[in-house]
């Protein structure tokens, strides 16, 4: 679709010609994933974007919906989403961006899940075609290596104490930890506990977020916080699933709040930014792919939030535009990124990255930087060409 009227010609320009979807599991590596209000999940179904241009640049995306009771997003609407957008991107430079992004706009609303996939392919097709990583293209490394953020699942709260340990002996200096427990399961004593025995081995220079993920109301988090013994460092994130009920806690609550679930297209950081939040969870395949992404990490640090760079979930192409968006953010805002990669079983690809005792880097190969398995990936699901 052409929403811009009557198209010059521009020499040098580079076409989308085929894009092919991929289906791929990806088993949890924690056994079973449990979530505020008693959701579980043991597995997780990535969509994997191939897109081939007219020179012969390919590019790769993925976006992979955290089961079907996160955000509104799920593994079949992610496929069917892509199935709508594909047709209408062949043709396209996929180095123009936010152009890419007005053809989205103009072809499907919203299903920022779909949309992921095709613009992380179009970065990654960008990056290769002028041999730059895509932090380059984004605005650059700070070159400060990033702390990697455990996902520590809502559980026992000494098993919580014993998985947070396993990922500080792995190297992790940044705590998501779980809670939002239902009355009938423990309610607020029992997530007070998850959060005393998580931090109770607290090191210097580590950071804990608790994410209730939308599971408390204000009454239920109020009482939580009573429970709390004092000197606690950590912020909380999503305590509510609603803006009213954010609001209503956030001048009642001594704690930081940060936004995930709520925070998901522009208006909504803009919202959070001026008004109930402090920092924000700035996950890609929430928020539409690294275009959008790239301007909620800028409306945050003008408006002084720290971010996590996350993604909803993910194999290892999900976690690569993970590391190149989150390089881009300066340190004294970055409280770390989500190493989505650890939290699956499946590998679809060999990242180049920079590990070292301070956390982690993008390397310097172009576009994502990732060498993908495509036997991990079988047979494309779907293809269109031009
Ligand atoms: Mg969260």
């Amino acid at each position: 679709m052409d929403v811009h009227g009557p198209r010059v010609e521009t020499p040098g320009s580079v076409r989308i010609t085929r894009i092919a979807l991929y289906a791929v599991e990806l088993p949890y590596s924690g056994g079973v994933y449990h979530l505020s209000g008693g959701r579980t999940y043991t597995s997780f179904e990535a969509a994997i974007v191939r897109l081939t241009c007219d020179d012969g640049t390919e590019g790769w995306g993925e976006s992979t919906p955290f089961g079907s009771t996160y955000v509104a997003a799920h593994p079949a609407g992610t496929r069917a989403g892509i199935g709508l957008l594909a047709p209408a991107l062949l043709g396209l430079d996929p180095r123009r961006s936010e152009r890419v992004g007005d053809v989205m706009d103009a072809t499907l609303t919203g299903h920022h899940d779909a949309r992921t996939a095709l613009d992380v392919a179009c970065w990654d097709a960008f990056g290769k075609s002028v041999g730059l990583p895509v932090c380059d293209l984004l605005g650059g490394s700070t070159d400060v290596p990033m702390a990697p953020i455990s996902s520590i699942p809502a559980c026992d709260p000494e098993d919580m104490r014993t998985r947070v340990a396993d990922h500080r002996a792995r190297g992790y200096r940044a705590h998501s930890v779980k809670i939002g427990a239902l009355d009938a399961d423990g309610g607020p004593a029992l997530d007070a506990e998850r959060i005393a025995a998580s931090l109770a081995d607290r090191r210097p220079g580590e950071f804990f977020i608790v994410d209730a993920n939308g599971g408390l109301l204000p009454e239920t988090a109020l009482r939580l916080l009573a429970l709390l013994p004092p000197g606690l460092d950590f912020a909380l994130e999503s305590p509510c699933a609603s803006w009213r009920e954010t609001a209503s806690l956030r001048p009642r609550c001594p704690y930081p709040i940060v936004l995930d679930e709520l925070a998901q297209s522009d208006a909504d950081v803009v919202l959070g930014a001026l008004d109930t939040a402090d920092g924000i969870g700035l996950k890609i395949s929430k928020a539409g792919g690294l275009t959008p992404g790239r301007r909620h990490r800028d409306i945050a640090r003008a408006a002084g939030l720290t971010i996590s760079v996350q993604d909803t979930v993910g194999s290892s192409l999900a976690y690569a535009a993970i590391l190149h968006l989150g390089a881009t953010v300066p340190p004294r805002s970055l409280r770390g990124v989500l190493d989505c990669e650890d939290m699956v079983t499946r590998k679809v690809a060999a990242l180049d990255t920079v590990v070292t005792p301070d956390g982690v880097l993008p390397g310097r190969s172009p576009g994502l930087g990732a060498t993908v398995d495509e036997e991990a990936l079988g047979d494309p699901v779907a293809v269109w060409e031009s």
